[in-house]
């Protein structure tokens, strides 16, 4: 399983939260990397990583079923 800290496997940056959002019934999963602050804002980066069935969202990812 893909956890906070961990590599990135598309860009190999540490993985600082994991973004998802339901479609039907896949689960669309993006890496999200925080990059420090500029000006008062957050500056991210997100990777998709593609979309899964809630089985696989939830053993590769954590991400809670339901
Ligand atoms: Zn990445």
């Amino acid at each position: 399983m893909l956890r906070r800290g961990d590599v990135c496997p598309r860009c190999g940056r540490a993985i600082s939260y994991f973004h998802y959002w339901r479609k039907g019934s896949r689960v669309y999963v993006s890496a999200v990397h925080y990059l420090g602050r500029s000006g008062g804002k957050k500056i991210i980066e997100k990777c998709y990583l593609g979309s899964y069935s809630a089985e696989e969202a939830e053993r590769l990812f954590g991400v809670p079923r339901g």
